[in-house]
């Protein structure tokens, strides 16, 4: 692929990658607080609502959490494929994947065919 623009993912995926990890960290200071404040909580049986309204929101966090990992690992494995020099072919069918797909989403290891035929199954 054209390395110009492979410099420039590359970029994007740098700073993205930075976000994400302030992200995380982030995520888990919140965590360390919901948690002791959870345990402060259960001296206070009669607010269940609270109770439950706390319960939702560290489940919210939780998924949360799970994304910006999920996406974390995907922009780690991308830059290492920029590393490896197998960044912008697809790992299903060694087929380039197109400049333009790259650009609009970095992280991407398949084709727009192979993406589509496995969201297809
Ligand atoms: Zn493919």
């Amino acid at each position: 692929m054209d390395q110009q623009i492979q410099s420039r993912i590359k970029e994007q995926l740098e700073a993205e990658l930075e976000r994400l990890e302030v992200e995380v960290a982030e995520i888990e200071r919140e965590g360390h607080e919901a948690l002791s404040e959870a345990s402060g909580e259960n001296n206070y049986r009669d607010h269940m609502a609270d109770q439950g309204s706390a319960t939702f929101e560290r489940e919210l966090d939780m998924t949360l959490d799970e994304n910006v990992r999920a996406a974390l690992a995907e922009v780690r494995k991308a830059l290492a494929r920029i590393e490896d020099g197998t960044y912008g072919t697809c790992e299903r069918c060694s087929q380039p994947i197109s400049d333009s797909r790259l650009e609009a989403m970095p992280t991407a290891n398949l084709c727009i065919t192979c993406k589509a035929a496995e969201e297809a199954r």
